[in-house]
């Protein structure tokens, strides 16, 4: 890759994007295929043979060989499978290049192996991809060489959908049609759909390349299982936006650079707050895109960490004692022409209509507070949630003083007649200009927190994808948009009818919002007075996607059916079981094979230092008797605890998968596992380094 960058030209060179249709399709393609992606109009075989051949003609400008249905199954990895263009030969030997519209809109993997809960009976394993045409194919440069990649949905041969893109497609239309009704209401005639805008900020960390081999916990979990704190942590604050190093800053040069040839508006870069931690923020997209995006940066994270001798830890909790990565999902709701309706404007009091949405949200946030947590669960995440770093695992809402002064009015009064003023925020510096205070503060406590003309969920994991926050997000307020709207079609005095909903749902929704510190042992008390759900795990949390309040939910808004859901449940309850039997074994694993055999090395070197001096000289040895003693004591005790995991984890693995076995794994083989680690972690901090048979947490942390 050259050092010069031109970004205006690069970016966006691998999308067959807008302008690219444009050029190269027929008129009347073009135009029908327009209305495709934003009205939804039908997309005929005829227009997809046509569209389907110039995708390929430019994909393979771009060196495309192959095509692939590139689809989220429920495993949180994307999935594809790669078919060359080439026909079969000729006589003559030799080959065309083709890609037919039904190649184009539709797949037909082998989707037996892919999570299901169910719902595709193995006989009958057929699963089709359909192209999601909303978010643009692209070519995708790698080892493989290009590759063609259609964004795709993944359903069953009966529709239900097998994978996160479907439910995701089928949210955004209901909170469409639910948003433009409510915005007719306040006389817009214009605007003519409402997306979910998503920004997903991803964290993660870089660890040297030869040292993640070494690490047999890393490969197969992705996270350590063992390590002692290095003496050094992040204790100092001198990482976060610190100076990024060299060997870093030239990663993410050609990270942005992949991005943006793929279209994906990589924007921020910065360290975060703990050793080797890093977070890259994208500029918002529609909510499909997003998704789609957010994927794309994962990969290419990991891949271009592979080619500068690095690994991309996406893992929501590598490291214990120093703080995990997550995702904010950063949510609006913005009009095609451009009006955000999160945006409360300068005198929020005066904004009727942004005080009837944000009452919506809050009410939609209170009453599904459970599914909101349920989105953001999974296995890594545990480790995060509650865990006294991230947010916490209970659900609030963060307003910020102007807004939060502005409810309690609308509360206590049934008025609004002011709004705090921002102020100047005076910066002691003469030669500094005066800003303007933004009005609302920030507070980095909370779950789900409002940051000017967006929400911000903070709950998201850094591994998982962000299609279920935004299909729960997208749902729930649907469905308090709906509510509003069927009570203000009725009204006869509009005015009257929208400021008594506002301070309805304000008053009995209430108890969520909350500005203080949420990460506090008095708010989890104050949010148990308040009857707020504290959801400690994800083995507790998935049971509110079968709820009666869930099912009655999704169903009313086509996003989910109750086998879907119930498949889902059972998919989740699968993959935990899945990952923890994986993090045991591992565990099981690396103690037997590698812990042990060391520190019986190590304490053989003891035994045989206290012969060699008693033999030489009646000199003290107590300091190598004392060592060896503590070291047999924590090496007896690590055999103790590995026993105890092993017959957990068999106990465990032998159990009929579902609820029950999930929550056998999370309540009997998580604290087996940090028996087992406790003594490792001790141990590590005597044993001689050179014999320890791994890299240190130092080793990775500092030195990248
Ligand atoms: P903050 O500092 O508040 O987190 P940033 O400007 O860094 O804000 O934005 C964080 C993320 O939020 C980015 O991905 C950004 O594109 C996204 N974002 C900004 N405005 C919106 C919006 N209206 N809707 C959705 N996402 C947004
Ligand atoms: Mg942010």
């Amino acid at each position: 890759m050259s050092d010069y960058i031109n970004v205006t030209e690069i970016f966006g060179e691998n999308v067959f994007n807008d302008s690219v249709m444009q050029a190269r399709l027929p008129k009347k393609v073009y135009r029908d295929l327009k209305q495709t992606i934003e009205e939804g109009k039908e997309l005929t075989l005829e227009m997809a043979d046509v569209i389907a051949h110039e995708m390929k003609e430019w994909a393979i400008e771009k060196g495309a060989t192959h095509y692939t249905h590139w689809f989220q199954p429920l495993t949180g990895v994307t999935a594809e499978k790669h078919d060359a263009f080439i026909t079969a030969p000729k006589p003559d030997g030799k080959v065309l290049m083709s890609f037919s519209g039904k190649e184009l809109i539709k797949g037909e993997p082998d989707a037996s192996s892919f999570p299901s809960g169910g719902l595709r009976a193995t006989f009958e394993a057929r699963g089709y991809t359909a192209w999601d045409c909303t978010s643009p194919a692209f070519v995708r440069q790698d080892a493989a060489g290009a590759t063609l990649c259609i964004p795709t949905a993944f359903c069953s041969y009966t529709g239900e959908a097998l994978d996160q893109k479907t439910p995701l497609l089928r949210s955004m239309q209901a909170i469409n049609r639910e948003a433009l009704r409510l915005i007719r209401l306040f006389g817009n005639t214009t605007s003519k759909k409402v997306t979910p805008s998503v920004g997903a900020e991803q964290e993660y960390f870089l660890v040297d390349g030869e040292k993640f081999l070494q690490r047999k916990d890393l490969i197969y979990t992705g996270r350590t299982l063992f390590g002692a704190m290095p003496p050094k942590g992040q204790e100092m604050d001198d990482h976060y936006f610190g100076a990024i190093r060299q060997k870093v800053a030239s990663y993410m040069k050609d990270v942005n650079e992949e991005l943006w040839k793929m279209g994906v508006s990589a924007k921020t870069q910065h360290n975060e707050v703990a050793p080797a931690q890093h977070e890259l923020a994208p500029i918002y997209a529609p909510a499909n895109i997003a998704v789609d995006h957010n994927q794309i940066v994962m990969q290419t994270l990991k891949r271009i960490a592979k080619e500068h001798g690095l690994r991309c830890l996406l893992h929501e909790k590598p490291f214990a004692g120093v703080n995990g990565s997550g995702k904010h999902n950063n949510w609006s709701l913005v009009t095609d022409d451009g009006i955000n309706l999160l945006d409360p404007g300068k005198t929020p009091h005066d904004n009727v209509q942004f005080l009837l949405v944000l009452s919506c949200i809050i009410k939609a946030v209170d009453r599904h507070a459970d599914l909101l947590r349920e989105s953001a669960s999974d296995v890594g995440n545990d480790h995060r949630l509650g865990a006294n770093e991230a947010p916490p695992a209970i659900i609030s809402i963060y307003l910020g003083e102007q807004l939060e002064d502005v409810v309690n009015q609308l509360v206590s009064t049934g008025m609004a007649d002011h709004s705090l003023k921002g102020g100047k925020l005076l910066t002691g510096v003469k030669t500094l200009p005066d800003l303007a205070k933004d009005a609302t503060d920030r507070n980095r406590t909370s779950p789900f927190a409002f940051t000017g003309n967006k929400f911000e969920f903070r709950m998201v994991g850094s591994r998982d994808s962000v299609a279920s926050p935004n299909v729960v997000l997208n749902t729930i307020v649907a469905e308090a948009f709906q509510e509003a709207s069927d009570v203000l079609e009725k009204a006869e005095d509009f005015e009257l009818a929208v400021h008594d909903l506002i301070k309805e749902n304000c008053a009995r929704h209430q108890r969520i919002i909350f500005n203080g510190n949420g990460y506090s042992e008095e708010w989890v008390k104050e949010a148990g007075r308040r009857g707020l759900p504290n959801i400690g795990c994800m083995v507790d949390a998935i049971p509110a996607l079968v709820t009666d309040r869930s099912v009655q939910l999704f169903e009313k808004f086509k996003v989910f059916t109750r086998t879907e859901l119930e498949s889902r449940m059972e998919v989740k309850y699968e993959t935990y079981s899945k990952a923890i039997n994986i993090e045991a074994r591992a565990m099981i694993d690396i103690a037997s094979k590698q812990i042990i055999p060391a520190v019986i090395r190590y304490a053989q070197s003891l035994a045989e230092s206290i012969n060699a001096v008693r033999a030489a000289c009646d000199a003290d040895v107590s300091v190598q008797t004392g060592l060896l003693k503590e070291t047999s004591r924590l090496l007896a005790e690590t055999k103790k605890a590995l026993e105890e995991l092993k017959v957990r984890t068999d106990a465990a693995s032998m159990m009929e998968e579902g609820a029950d076995q999930a929550q056998y794994y999370h309540r009997q083989v998580c604290p087996a596992m940090e028996a087992l680690r406790a003594p490792v972690d001790q141990l590590e901090m005597i044993v001689d380094k050179e014999m320890w048979p791994m890299p240190s947490y130092g080793d990775l942390l500092f030195e990248v």
